[in-house]
């Protein structure tokens, strides 16, 4: 059983998805309102603009929430850890979802540092982060 669903891709975010192909994370920042959007949507929640630009969101940030997750078929070794990611070093605060790598369940806590890195799964790339080295 495959431990990962390939995305279905729409023209909202599809430029996200081409992004993490070339291991970037690619935002939105609407052109009205200037905040950053994530996940992908058409529409500016804050102003109603259907104009975005797309740029590159930082690449750390500290953990602000996370739980284990176990594939119902039982076949992984380990639970999976899904965490909320808050990004730092942009002009605003914007969270992600994505999975923490190289780290035990034990170790995990929040607020902990952590950074971007790519992996394929199951023939999908997908953005994840990992402890900042010390
Ligand atoms: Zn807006």
């Amino acid at each position: 059983m495959p431990r990962v669903i390939p995305p279905v891709q729409s023209h909202v975010d599809a430029f996200f998805w081409e992004g993490v192909a070339h291991e970037r994370l690619l935002v939105q920042r609407c052109a009205g309102c200037q905040r950053l959007l994530h996940p992908p949507q058409p529409m500016c929640p804050h102003c109603a603009s259907l104009e975005r630009v797309i740029e590159e969101a930082p690449s750390r940030g500290t953990v602000y929430s996370w739980l284990l997750s176990h594939h119902p078929s039982g076949d992984d070794p380990e639970p999976r850890i899904v965490a909320v990611v808050e990004l730092i070093g942009g002009d605003e605060p914007l969270r992600i979802v994505s999975n923490l790598q190289g780290i035990s369940p034990a170790d995990v806590v929040t607020g902990i540092e952590v950074e971007l890195c790519f992996e394929v799964v199951d023939g999908v790339a997908l953005p994840q982060f990992r402890p900042v080295s010390a």
